[in-house]
């Protein structure tokens, strides 16, 4: 607990602009975490030069220090270079709207197909025929018939025999007479881009005219997932990407390249295996994600919107007093508390995810139970005035609050820190206008 605060202290105790110096430090980091991310090295080139110009000599804003002030210029550049939200999927002037999937063997185009056939019934009430247009390997018929099942919706098929081109067709038509407004039409992949594939590709698109070709990539293939998408953009003209599998461990820097490449929206992304594991694409979450950073913005403005602006004022005036006491300390848990789960907040926090996260969040979650009940188990005298501890008053909190006496000592002596950082923080703020704490 005592960390956070320290953390939370040193990001108001800020400067005023933000130095060519910050700059050049942040953006080393950021450039090593884009290479790292699999991000193209000349979008990273250009990026970093748009960075810097663009950071160097703002004023840094109250709740920032320079160094996060960097890394959210990066996040708003990182985020315009993968475009806005674009979950839009579009509709055709006389139903049926007809999708087609296209991507290599295993990137995830069945799934996804279920996935995004349960999406448009759920979010937008629509009612999709799935079509199953790979007819080399019989079980990837049985795949979406057993997805077709599970989501209760009807799949077109013709078997193995019949020409993928004809069944696009004749989905199509049955569509029309059983009033489906969407076509989903699975087709083949192959393990890599080749000329059979792409004929293929291009004969279905001629045949029924899709609103929709949506290029399916994994992402953990990074680098190749770009030239992937570049090559079927090319041949087929796509318009738009599903990127799968973003619940693996992949930085995603693939996500960046695909845009600035293809310059095609990525409209979804696969989470997991589950059918409803499909999400709209969120061009900020990937900038987090690139930038390994955990989302320490949204920590920031959490935190922010969490604390009681008079409590924080109030509590300034008491540090300025000297007037500090465990009731206030407690006080001050609770909001820490109210920022939501403990192990959701650690995601949040640059680094931690790299820890073994949730094991650490489940510990710190005990930690500050133990501190809360040995903060009930003083009297309201200690807790105003901690110098009146001794060892059978100690021994009592510890017997109370079912923890033992080191763990009681270990709390006074974090208080003693905490107050002593209070102090030499108050007579920095001195002469400063007061602004109310930030935690
Ligand atoms: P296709 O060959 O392109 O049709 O690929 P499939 O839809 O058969 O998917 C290949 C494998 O990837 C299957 O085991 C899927 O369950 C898995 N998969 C697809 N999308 C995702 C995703 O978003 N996350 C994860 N973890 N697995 C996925
Ligand atoms: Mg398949």
């Amino acid at each position: 607990l005592a960390e956070r605060l320290q953390g939370t202290i040193k990001k108001i105790t800020g400067k005023g602009k933000v130095s060519e110096q910050d700059v050049k430090e942040m953006t080393r980091e950021v450039r090593l975490a884009l290479l790292e991310a699999d991000v193209n090295f000349k979008v990273v080139k250009d990026l970093i030069k748009r960075i810097k110009e663009r950071a160097v000599g703002q004023e840094v804003m109250e709740s920032l220090t320079p160094g996060q002030q960097v890394i959210k210029v990066v996040k708003e550049e990182l985020t315009e270079l993968m475009g806005g939200e674009q979950s839009k999927i579009a509709v055709a002037d006389r139903p049926p709207t007809v999708i087609m999937m296209a991507g290599l063997q295993g990137a995830g185009k069945t799934t996804t197909t279920g996935k995004l056939a349960n999406h448009l019934r759920k979010k937008h009430n629509r009612s999709p025929l799935l079509v199953a247009a790979d007819v080399y390997r019989p079980a990837a018929i049985n795949q979406l018939e057993t997805l077709g099942s599970q989501l209760e919706m009807p799949v077109f098929s013709m078997g193995t025999e019949a020409n993928p081109v004809d069944i696009a067709k004749q989905a199509v038509e049955r569509a029309k007479e059983a009033h489906h407004d969407y076509v989903i039409i699975d087709t083949a992949g192959r393990l890599h881009v080749d000329d059979d594939l792409m004929d293929e590709l291009q004969q279905i698109k001629d045949a029924v005219g899709p609103q929709e070709i949506f290029l399916v990539v994994d992402a953990m293939t990074g680098q190749d997932a770009v030239n992937v998408a570049e090559s079927f953009n090319q041949q087929l003209d796509i318009s738009g990407v599903v990127l799968t599998k973003l619940d693996g461990d992949t930085r995603g820097g693939a996500a960046l390249s695909i845009k600035t490449v293809t310059d095609k929206p990525i409209k979804f992304a696969g989470m997991g295996e589950k059918l409803d594991q499909l999400e709209p694409f969120h061009p900020e979450r990937m900038a987090s994600r690139i930038l390994g950073m955990g989302d320490v913005l949204s920590l920031i403005e959490k935190a922010q919107t969490n604390v009681d602006e008079k409590q924080a004022k109030d509590l300034e005036e008491k540090m300025r007093n000297m007037s500090f006491t465990f009731d206030d300390f407690l006080e001050q848990m609770g909001q820490v508390k109210n920022m939501g789960p403990l192990d959701e907040l650690m995601s949040m926090i640059p680094g931690a995810n790299k820890m073994k996260g949730l094991k650490n969040a489940q510990l710190d979650e005990k930690q500050l139970a133990h501190v809360e009940a040995i903060i009930q188990s003083m009297t309201k005298a200690e807790r105003q005035d901690p110098s009146l501890m001794n060892a059978s008053r100690k021994k009592r909190i510890a017997k109370g609050s079912g923890t033992s006496v080191s763990q009681v000592n270990r709390l006074l002596k974090q208080f003693e820190e905490m107050k002593k950082m209070m102090k030499q923080m108050t007579n920095m703020q001195k002469g400063k206008k007061g602004k109310g704490m930030n935690f």
